[in-house]
């Protein structure tokens, strides 16, 4: 199946309905981070989760989702755009627990065990450039259920997510994508818990691996969905360059700007969402030196 995004709507029960097929986005994240098990699993249903929100808030602007974990995965982030442009990172990108055995690889596993207690935090800017945040509690460190309690009490809505990184026995990606419901005030809410229990308890997971296309699975998932909108999908991107880089180094101070320019070598950067690294010279740094002393007369 190839990697889409659909927003689709059950108009008798009135529920929001998103699926997402997110293979690629997760291979990319692997790629770009060289992770083991652990965090592909988990930053590959937190870049899930935060791209279907993103495409299904309606607004314009940033969505970032940071699973802030005192277990041994640390900690989680992912940003979207409202057209679903997600990157994210994760802060031990090498964890590889669980083993997952060959015979139960096509089968959701746990890694709650390395991710909960914790919060979760959530940042929405808009058009504006205005932000607002705000956390919640962690449901049980699966990160998909994590992100469904954080809706549920910053929304006051009842909402099913439910995302899958599926590994092959190598560790690749195989398989990914997520499901994204939202109720709405005069929602049925039995339809609700009917698609959840369709799709919780590493059900979905079965449904990816088993379904041999897209239609196929919407309509497992979703019997009575219309889709609603243009086909969108998320797609792995950063926003980084090398002019934002320089923009960062123009918020040091003066003092460690000298610092850094009187080393008079490149200052290598990673970007923490991608791992590009950016060559600044010394000269890049003089001339952000200077023109801060000019700017101060
Ligand atoms: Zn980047």
């Amino acid at each position: 199946m190839r990697d889409v995004c659909v927003l689709a709507s059950d108009k008798r029960a009135r529920l929001e309905i998103a699926v997402a097929v997110t293979t690629e986005v997760c291979r990319e994240a692997q790629r770009a981070h060289s992770s083991g098990t652990t965090s592909t699993i988990g930053l590959g249903r937190l870049l899930t989760a935060t791209g279907l929100m993103a495409l299904t808030s309606r607004r314009l602007g940033t969505t970032s989702v940071q699973i802030l974990s005192r277990g041994r995965i640390g900690q989680l982030f992912a940003d979207s755009t409202e057209s679903g442009e997600v990157r994210g990172y994760s802060r031990r990108p090498e964890l590889m627990y669980p083993i997952i055995p060959k015979e139960r690889r096509l089968e959701r596993a746990s890694i709650g065990a390395m991710v909960a207690p914790g919060r979760v935090s959530v940042v929405r800017s808009n058009a504006a450039g205005e932000y607002g945040q705000s956390a919640a509690p962690m449901a049980n460190g699966e990160i998909d259920r994590d992100v469904e309690a954080f809706i549920a009490q910053s929304e006051q809505i009842p909402a099913v997510v439910a995302c899958e990184t599926l590994l092959e026995a190598d560790g690749t990606v195989m398989v990914a994508g997520g499901v994204f419901v939202r109720a709405m005030p005069d929602s049925e809410l039995d339809a609700l818990y009917a698609l959840r229990d369709r799709v919780i308890d590493g059900r979905l997971a079965e449904l990816l691996v088993s379904s041999e296309d897209f239609p196929t699975l919407l309509s497992r998932i979703a019997p009575d969905a219309e889709i609603v909108e243009e086909e969108k999908r998320i797609v792995w991107k950063c926003r980084c360059s090398l002019e934002r880089v320089l923009g960062a180094i123009e918020l040091l101070g003066v003092q460690d700007l000298a610092e850094i320019a009187d080393k008079k070598e490149p200052t290598g950067v990673d970007c923490d969402f991608c791992r590009t690294h950016y060559e600044v010279t010394a000269e890049q740094v003089m001339a952000i030196f200077e023109s801060k002393i000019q700017a101060r007369g």
